[in-house]
């Protein structure tokens, strides 16, 4: 774990979806560097016995993006870090330890590869993404995304575009509660266990809310998925 304090500042800030905004940081750090798929822990403010409150955030850009930081937030409501981030404007600084964590791609993929995430979970899903299709692997590539309505809804332009460029890439996105007609309805789970027999080797990424996770890897196991050598997870809460 890298426990150096390092700083960056709010370069811009943009609305995504329904309550979920990025943000991108500008930093002059060289030896700053990481894998897709790791995150920061940030200071986000000082608690009552003054201890520092920290929160941790995937980042969502690539190592390529040299001196910037990428972070996708859903802001919760009365969420310690949420505040923080609602509050900033541009110019403003963050400090921070890491890059680090272990959810990030192996170093090759035997056969298939299988991202399933959640909400803001798709944070760092992206660049393991682009890291994966950039590979020449041969293997299928299938992106599961489960959000709640269209509300949610962010970043189809950049899957968009990994489709066109990568034929062996594939996003299914579902909604559990659409608004309107949507052809992938309902929760993300069941369409990933309905592909697993038609997966060769496959590995499987999952991230997002925890309950899904558990429930995912739970099932997989139970379908003869072997869990230290096929399934990688980072829940971002309970
Ligand atoms: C390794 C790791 C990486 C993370 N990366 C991200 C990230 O890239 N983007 C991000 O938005 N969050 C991420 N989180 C969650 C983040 O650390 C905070 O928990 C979240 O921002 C809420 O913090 P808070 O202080 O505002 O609210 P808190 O008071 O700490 O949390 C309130 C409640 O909000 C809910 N909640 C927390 N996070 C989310 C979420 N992402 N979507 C929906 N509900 C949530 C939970 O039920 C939680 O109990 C990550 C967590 C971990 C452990």
């Amino acid at each position: 774990m890298e426990n150096r304090i390092h700083h960056a500042r709010l370069r811009s800030k943009r609305p995504l979806a329904n309550h979920t905004v990025e943000y991108l940081f500008s930093h002059d750090e060289p030896d700053l560097h990481f894998r897709p798929g790791q995150f920061l822990s940030l200071r986000v403010g000082t608690s009552a016995s003054g201890h520092a409150e920290r929160r941790s955030y995937s980042i969502a850009s690539s190592p390529e993006q040299r001196g910037e930081l990428l972070l996708v937030l859903r802001l919760v409501e009365d969420g310690v870090g949420s505040q923080f981030f609602a509050a900033m404007a541009p110019g403003d600084p963050i400090s921070f330890t890491g890059p680090m964590g272990f959810f990030v791609n192996d170093l090759s993929h035997p056969g298939d590869v299988v991202y399933v995430a959640t909400g803001t979970g798709i944070a760092p899903i992206l660049p393991m993404l682009i890291e994966t299709l950039s590979r020449p692997e041969p293997g299928r590539v299938e992106l599961y995304w489960g959000l709640r309505h269209e509300d949610d809804l962010f970043w189809q332009d950049e899957l968009q575009t990994l489709t066109a460029k990568h034929p062996r890439f594939k996003a299914h996105i579902y909604l559990s509660q659409p608004r309107g007609f949507w052809r992938e309805r309902g929760r993300v789970v069941p369409p990933v266990l309905e592909a697993l027999p038609s997966l060769n080797r496959p590995t499987f990424y999952l991230c997002g809310n925890g309950q899904m996770i558990a429930e995912c890897k739970a099932a997989l196991i139970a379908r003869g998925v072997e869990r230290k050598r096929q399934i990688r997870t980072e829940a971002f809460f309970d």
